[in-house]
C-alpha cells in the first residue's frame, strides 16, 4: 500500500476512534497485561456483550494471574461453561501456571514470551503488548481481516497462508509507530465490530469509505472470501441421565479431546452399548424415556446426542466401567465446568423435578 494512504487510513481511523471508539469496556478500566490478555483469549469467537460477564465473574474470582495459576481447572471451566471452545479456558489455566512458574507470576512483556504462553498467537500477543504496554506490533483477529480485505479488496479465504501473509503485510504498513498503537488498534478492533460488520457494513457511517475499494465497487461482502465449503460429517453419541431419586449421575471427561475435562452424562457410541450398560449394572430401572435428539456442531463434525432419561430406585454401590463418575443434586447445578448441552439437558431435568 502506498505511504499516504497508509498515513491516511491511520489519521481517518484515529479521528473515528476518538469520537465513537470503545473506551470503557471493563478490561480497559485500570488496564493490565492479565486483564487484557484474559479478554483478548474470552473475545476469540466471541462478542463483546457476550464476554463482558464472563470477564467481570472471573477477575472477581481470579484478579491476578497466581490466584489463577492456583484454582483447580474444574473451577476455572465451570466459571467458562457456556462460553464455549474450552481449549483456551485449558489454555489460560496452563499459561497462568507457567507464568507463575517461569515469570514469578508476572505476565512477561517480551514478545517472544508472550508468544511461547499455550493458546497465543502473534495477533493475540500483538494485541495484548499494544494494548495493555504501547508496545508497536500489529494485531490481525478476525475483525481486522474483515475491514483489511474489504479495504484493499484481497480475495481469497483468510485461513489460506498465502492470503494471511498478505493481511500481515497490509496490517504491518497500516499501523502507526508513532505512539498512537494503542488507539489504532483498538480502533481496528472497534470498527470491525461495529461498523464493518458480517452480512451488513455501514459504509455511508465509515471513515475508510472514500479508498476502501469493496465499497467503491459495490462488493463488501465478498471480502474475506469464504473457507472452500465441506461438508461436515455427522456422529452420534448415545447419553444416559441417570437419575436416582434428587441425584443423577455425571461423569468427567478426559482431559484432553471433546469437551476436555468437563463433565457432562455417561455416553456410548450405541445405542445397544447403553442398553448392555444398564442389564450388566443390574439397575432396577423404575421408568426410562428416550428424550428428543439434537444436533451440536463443532468446527470439523456435527454430533447427534440422543439422550434417554432412567430413574432407578436402588442406587447401585458402583457403576461399572465408568470412571470419574459422580452423583450430583439435580436441583443445584454442579460448581465444575458443564459441556453447553449437558448444561441444557441439566436444566430440562431441574424444571422437571416436583418442587419441594
Ligand atoms: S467502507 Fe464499508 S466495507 Fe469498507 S471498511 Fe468501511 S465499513 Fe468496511
Amino acid at each position: 500500500m502506498q505511504k499516504d494512504i497508509a498515513n491516511w487510513f491511520s489519521d481517518q481511523l484515529l479521528s473515528w476512534y476518538q469520537l465513537h471508539g470503545r473506551k470503557t469496556l471493563p478490561w480497559q478500566i485500570n488496564k493490565s497485561p492479565y486483564k487484557t490478555w484474559l479478554s483478548e483469549v474470552m473475545l476469540q469467537q466471541t462478542q463483546v456483550a457476550t464476554v463482558i460477564p464472563y470477564f467481570e465473574q472471573f477477575i472477581q474470582r481470579f484478579p491476578d494471574v497466581k490466584r489463577l495459576a492456583l484454582a483447580p481447572l474444574d473451577e476455572v471451566l465451570h466459571l467458562w461453561t457456556g462460553l464455549g471452545y474450552y481449549a483456551r479456558a485449558r489454555n489460560l489455566h496452563k499459561a497462568a501456571q507457567l507464568i507463575a512458574t517461569e515469570h514469578d507470576g508476572q505476565f512477561p512483556l517480551e514478545f517472544e514470551q508472550v508468544l511461547a504462553l499455550p493458546g497465543i498467537g502473534r495477533s493475540t500477543a500483538g494485541a495484548i503488548l499494544s494494548l495493555a504496554s504501547g508496545q508497536h506490533y500489529p494485531i490481525l483477529d478476525g475483525n481486522c481481516k474483515r475491514v483489511l480485505s474489504r479495504f484493499a479488496a484481497i480475495a481469497g479465504w483468510p485461513g489460506n497462508k498465502a492470503v494471511e501473509q498478505q493481511l500481515w503485510q497490509l496490517a504491518e504498513q497500516i499501523t502507526p509507530g508513532d505512539g498512537r498503537v494503542t488507539a489504532f488498534n483498538q480502533a481496528m478492533m472497534d470498527l470491525g465490530a461495529t461498523l464493518c460488520s458480517r452480512s451488513k457494513p455501514r459504509c455511508v457511517d465509515c471513515p475508510l469509505k472514500l479508498h476502501c475499494r469493496a465499497a467503491l465497487a459495490g462488493e463488501q461482502t465478498a471480502y474475506p472470501g469464504k473457507k472452500p465449503a465441506k461438508t461436515m460429517p455427522e456422529k452420534h453419541s448415545f447419553w444416559l441421565m441417570l437419575q436416582y431419586h434428587d441425584q443423577v449421575l455425571l461423569q468427567q471427561r478426559p482431559a484432553s479431546g471433546l469437551w476436555g475435562g468437563l463433565y457432562g452424562f455417561v455416553e456410548f457410541s450405541s445405542e445397544q452399548l447403553r442398553a448392555d450398560y444398564l442389564q450388566l449394572n443390574h439397575l432396577a430401572v423404575t421408568r426410562s424415556q428416550i428424550q428428543p435428539a439434537f444436533r451440536h456442531t463443532f468446527s470439523h463434525f456435527h454430533l447427534w446426542i440422543m439422550p434417554m432419561l432412567v430413574q432407578i430406585d436402588t442406587k447401585p454401590g458402583s457403576v461399572q466401567e465408568q470412571t470419574g463418575a459422580q452423583w450430583f443434586t439435580i436441583a443445584q447445578l454442579p460448581q465444575v465446568g458443564l459441556s453447553a448441552p449437558a448444561k441444557i439437558l441439566l436444566q430440562q431435568l431441574q424444571a422437571l423435578q416436583p418442587p419441594k
